[in-house]
């Protein structure tokens, strides 16, 4: 049932993560991503940590319903904390949330990433956070994605221990994102370029402060330095 119910967003998510990996999907909602690995054979164990009640209920009980409860353990846990050093986890997914809220989740549980080789994350917006938590924590790019399934544009970055130095553009549009150039990442990039254009007007009208003309002038600096990217 899963199986077929399974978006193509965390089907993609559930595409980088490597057969046999010990995985710990954190933010696991229905519990969908462990239960698909296992059902589809790519790996055997799975750890499902939900902060909030209602989400780690319906968790537990599809858990049950697939007859993984001996396969995939749900804990009721504030991020990282649903790791435990006997679990042996070896890869942590972290989907369906803001940039900002996964590179939180990130730094609030460093302590709880020994052993993990490879994070698996999807922002939803401001994957940028995620690429500067890397960055800051001796995490490295190895692969990333974009693709749009109902209408939304969904980024994956994925994370492996290394010493990375990207610039500011590689930071805001990913080092690997940037030089594919697909069509999904063209459109998501035009549609953001028009929206700073759009507040970038309506900041000139407003009336100078020191926040405002900063604004404008990253903004500004931010149109310049996508726009040639974009450019053919
Ligand atoms: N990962 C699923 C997906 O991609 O479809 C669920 C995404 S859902 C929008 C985000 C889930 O993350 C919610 O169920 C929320 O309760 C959970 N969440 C948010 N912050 C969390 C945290 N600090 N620790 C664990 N779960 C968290």
């Amino acid at each position: 049932m899963i199986i077929e119910r399974l978006s193509n967003r965390l089907k993609a998510v559930a595409s980088f993560v490597e057969k046999d990996a010990v995985v710990a999907d954190i933010g696991s909602d229905h519990a969908y991503l462990p239960c698909f690995l296992i059902k589809t054979g790519k790996i055997q164990r799975a750890v499902a940590g939900e902060v909030a009640k209602g989400p780690y209920d319906s968790a537990m009980h599809n858990v049950k319903k697939e007859g993984l409860a001996a396969v995939v353990t749900v804990r009721l846990a504030n991020g990282l904390l649903a790791i435990e050093e006997k679990d042996a986890v070896d890869t942590v997914t972290i989907a369906g949330m803001g940039g900002s809220l996964i590179a939180s989740i990130l730094e609030n549980g460093k302590s709880h990433l020994q052993g993990v080789k490879r994070i698996i994350t999807q922002p939803n917006i401001h994957a940028e956070s995620i690429r500067k938590w890397a960055v800051s924590n001796g995490w490295e790019i190895k692969d990333e994605h974009i693709m749009k399934e109902d209408g939304k544009i969904y980024e994956i970055i994925v994370l492996v221990e290394g010493i990375s130095s990207y610039d500011e553009l590689d930071l805001l549009l990913g080092p690997l994102l940037r030089v594919e150039k697909s069509s999904v990442f063209l459109e998501k990039w035009m549609c953001e370029l028009e929206e700073w254009q759009r507040v970038l007007n309506s900041l000139e009208k407003a009336k100078a402060t020191e926040a405002i003309e900063m604004k404008i002038e990253q903004l500004t600096r931010h149109i310049e330095l996508v726009g040639k990217v974009l450019e053919p």
